[in-house]
């Protein structure tokens, strides 16, 4: 511990912080039965923290008289009023007994003190005029008898007592100041320790909100931007659509390959754009989807008859397989033949000639959403009632280290294949995103020369959310 810590802490604490009071109250019993002599203990603002005493015979005479008990009050007054801070004080009493009022020290400060007494001074061999004539009605008889029961002990003695006493109590503090330290030093580090997480808690809460407002800034930026260019974009497409199809005079063979050139890199740059303001608007949580009820057979029929040109020109076979058993879906058709489309256009895009894309649909189960409740309970839980739609390829196939990548925004698997067949990177991180709208899983099995399967499930549409 700092040495600065040590002293402030002493310099707060007190008496009754360090002591323990049962354990003082033992002692001060002890010392009562040994030596028959009253003790109380107080702090420094006089509360009374021990007490043990007898009434003592002479006491209980002198309050038999109105008199007798204002004086007998004002001197306990008296005595817890005054202040050692010399050193014991002797401070005798009208009965003709005395009180020693002892500072209690520690470590050079005073914690409060202790006052042992009432006694009678063992010299004392007369009732003093003082306690005769505290009222005309005291019997000197009765008050000497009286003076005579209380415990009559030699000054060197009451000294010798107290000093022991004291000696004891500052033992007591000792190991109670010792067991204090600990406490406030616990305490100390836990509310640093405390003080230090809300700290580092606000420093992360300060980054997490300038992060969102980075990120809405992003995102309003790529919105504008892509908005701005897409307009220009269709006219340059629009624009080389007519030079090709000779609105203006026909062209020369190079000049339709130049032509041509335009309106592929305008169509990607479209593509590109188009998808940009797909995965931000799905960030932004921005798309409201139109679900409406939907047979797996149109939606793969629908998505296979788009493809088929494409794949015949590449000679590749396309096939849509859907069991009747398979129930309904709830599902915004739009958004989920957008996903179809574009796993389908993969799967044409990386399968060679004479290969094969397959869709099909089954009935499944989806895995009940992890409730928090523990892992013991999701295992047991029931699956939801689900439709698989699925589609299979016959082409280059996935490495299974990039099976996660692969749904995330412009990743594409580094092979010549990928390059070779462009693409923005963007279709399955806004395909995942869009199956997840809905409530259902986007997966996918492969393994490189092998051909890939994705799985879309969606949940039936009695369990749609
Ligand atoms: P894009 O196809 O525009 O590059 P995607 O997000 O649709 O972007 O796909 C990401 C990457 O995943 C692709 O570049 C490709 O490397 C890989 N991939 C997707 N589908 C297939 C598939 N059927 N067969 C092989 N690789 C695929």
């Amino acid at each position: 511990m700092n040495p600065a810590m040590s002293s402030e802490l002493a310099d707060v604490a007190r008496l009754e912080d360090i002591v323990d009071r049962q354990a003082l109250g033992e002692v001060c019993l002890s010392f009562f039965e040994l030596f028959a002599l009253p003790i109380r203990v107080f702090s420094t603002d006089g509360t009374l923290l021990t007490d043990v005493h007898d009434e003592q015979a002479v006491c209980r005479y002198v309050n038999t008289f109105s008199s007798g008990r204002t004086a007998c009050s004002g001197l306990v007054a008296d005595v817890r009023r005054l202040d050692p801070s010399e050193g014991p004080i002797d401070h005798p009493c009208f009965t003709g007994a005395s009180y020693r009022i002892v500072p209690i020290l520690y470590q050079g400060r005073r914690l409060g003190r202790f006052v042992v007494g009432p006694y009678v001074p063992a010299e004392r061999r007369e009732v003093p005029r003082s306690l005769l004539v505290i009222d005309p009605g005291v019997d000197p008889e009765t008050a000497r008898d009286a003076l005579g029961q209380m415990p009559r002990v030699r000054l060197e003695t009451v000294e010798r007592i107290t000093a022991h006493l004291g000696k004891v109590l500052d033992l007591i503090l000792f190991s109670g100041h010792r067991a204090f330290l600990t406490t406030e030093m616990h305490v100390a580090s836990v509310r640093e320790n405390y003080r230090a997480l809300t700290e580092k808690a606000a420093r992360l809460q300060d980054a997490y909100d300038q992060l969102r407002e980075l990120d809405r800034l992003k995102s309003n930026f790529l919105a504008t931007v892509s908005h701005e260019l897409r307009t220009p974009l269709t006219s340059i497409i629009g624009y080389s659509d007519m030079l090709a199809a000779g609105v203006v005079g026909s062209l020369n063979e190079e000049q339709a390959a130049f032509v041509e050139t335009i309106r592929g890199r305008g169509d990607h740059l479209l593509a590109l754009i188009t998808g940009l303001l797909d995965m931000n608007k799905l960030e932004q949580g921005k798309v409201s989807l139109a679900r409406q009820p939907m047979q797996a057979r149109d939606l793969l029929e629908d998505v296979a008859r788009t493809i088929l040109p494409s794949a015949i020109k590449k000679g590749v076979t396309v096939s849509a397989v859907c069991p009747d058993d398979v129930p309904p879906l709830l599902v915004d058709p739009v958004r989920i033949k957008q996903v179809l489309f574009n796993l389908v256009e993969n799967a044409l895009k990386f399968t060679p000639k004479g290969g094969s894309v397959r869709l099909a649909a089954r009935r499944t189960e989806l895995d009940a959403p992890d409730d928090g409740g523990g892992m013991g309970l999701v295992l047991m839980a029931p699956g939801r009632p689900a439709v698989e739609l699925s589609v299979q390829d016959s082409g280059v196939g996935i490495p299974p280290h990039e099976h996660a990548k692969i749904f995330s925004a412009f990743y594409q698997v580094d092979g010549s294949a990928t390059r070779e067949h462009g693409g923005t990177g963007l279709g399955l991180a806004i395909a995942h995103r869009l199956v997840e709208a809905h409530g259902g899983t986007l997966t996918v099995e492969s393994a490189p020369g092998e051909g890939a399967t994705f799985r879309v499930v969606l949940p039936e549409q009695d369990g749609a959310a």
